[in-house]
């Protein structure tokens, strides 16, 4: 086996998923919402699977799809992306892994900032890809020009950001944007920016991509899901964009990885991009009760929550709730013992236990959340 994969375990998603099915706990783990998703995007994916072909579509994604994403990104984001510009992708996660296996050569260095989403370093070091990274403290896990210069050498070839940050909630500021653009001009490196969370955005705030930061067109890989637009996240259809010299080079990683996408999800997804704002403001409406649902009932109970600008995800300062066993370790009590699945945020770390705080997913119906606080009445 090759030996980054000897020492990996089961992603903790799965790990703790699995164990709520088995034993019954409230899953607040993984990130996936309990509710249908919009039925006018779903009833197209139907109709393309019984009306339209389903043999392999083009293997950079189809017309309809480039299409949208990059009208999308016009209307959404005022960027101007052609079609030409857009590589289809199944999930955001192949994506990640054709733009890492197309950019990272043995021994390059790879800047990650720490809380990381749990498939970079697998991803960056079974390329041969060095890892630089960068720890980002709470409350606010802002990124400072300091930290970066410290993990800077003349081997940096390429930075990968998530903004919106799973597990944190945090929105890079413009600040932020500024200095990672002046980062990867300089060291003359190519950003992956994860940002599959840019339409799950609370309390008026708008996601920025640093692709659109001066002097980052030409070397900024954009990352979409539309299981996260959506809240289909079993689709698995995502994409990719980038100026078309980059997109070829991450179109050889792809064609030998997945080639193509499922062609009915592709229409789903086409036909839900073009949905008007009222669709994308419910979505963030909504998801903005339930954290504050969850966040309320968390307080009530005595736990310290950090702040969630973003994402489906609230986080429980364990060390400032009086509760002192680790993150790992409370994870573990909740589900055993109260029934309630959790991600120990010292999974997004390479050396855990480092952090003291869980992850609660609130994309859930009320009903969930409340039943989920009523078991959390017990406490270590
Ligand atoms: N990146 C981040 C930061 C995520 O949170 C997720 C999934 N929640 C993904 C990538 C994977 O997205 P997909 O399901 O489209 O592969
Ligand atoms: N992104 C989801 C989360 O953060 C999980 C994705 C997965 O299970 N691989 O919970």
């Amino acid at each position: 086996m090759n030996p980054v994969y000897r020492k990996l375990g089961t992603t903790i998603f799965e790990a703790m998923s699995a164990r709520a099915r088995a034993s019954g706990a409230i899953n607040l783990g993984q990130g996936f919402p309990d509710g249908r998703g919009p039925q006018d995007v779903l009833a197209e994916a139907a109709r393309a699977l019984i009306e339209d072909s389903n043999q392999y579509p083009p293997m950079l994604g189809t017309a309809p799809l480039r299409q949208a994403v990059a009208e999308h990104y016009r209307v959404h984001q005022g960027l101007d992306l052609a079609p030409e510009e857009v590589v289809v992708t199944s999930g955001a996660t192949e994506a990640l892994a054709c733009a890492i296996f197309a950019l990272v050569s043995p021994g390059d260095e790879v800047v990650m900032f720490q809380p990381l989403y749990d498939a970079y370093l697998p991803l960056v070091e079974r390329a041969g890809g060095v890892a630089r990274l960068v720890r980002l403290a709470p409350p606010e896990w802002r990124i400072t020009a300091e930290a970066l210069a410290a993990v800077a050498s003349d081997k940096t070839r390429l930075i990968i950001l998530n903004s919106p940050l799973n597990p944190a909630g945090a929105l890079a500021t413009p600040q932020e944007l500024a200095l990672l653009a002046d980062f990867c001009i300089s060291h003359d490196c190519v950003a992956i920016c994860d940002e599959v969370w840019e339409h799950v955005v609370f309390d008026g705030a708008r996601h920025q991509s640093l692709i659109a930061q001066p002097g980052m067109r030409e070397r900024t890989v954009k990352i979409g899901s539309a299981g996260k637009i959506f809240s289909l996240t079993g689709w698995k259809v995502g994409w990719m964009c980038a100026t078309p010299r980059l997109a070829g080079v991450l179109a050889k990683a792809h064609q030998f990885l997945t080639f193509t996408t499922a062609p009915n999800l592709q229409a789903g997804a086409a036909f839900g991009l073009g949905k008007d704002l009222a669709y994308f403001e419910g979505m963030r409406a909504g998801y903005q009760r339930s954290r504050d649902r969850l966040r309320g009932g968390l307080e009530r109970l005595g736990y310290a929550v950090l702040p969630c600008a973003s994402t489906y995800f609230l986080n429980i300062d364990l060390t400032a709730s009086g509760v002192d066993m680790g993150d790992v370790a409370f994870a573990e009590w909740l589900i055993e013992e109260a029934g309630v699945a959790t991600i120990p945020v010292s999974a997004f770390y390479a050396e855990a236990p480092v952090t003291n705080v869980v992850r609660l997913c609130f994309a859930k119906q009320d009903a969930t959340l409340d039943a989920a606080l009523e078991r959390m009445t017990r406490r270590p």
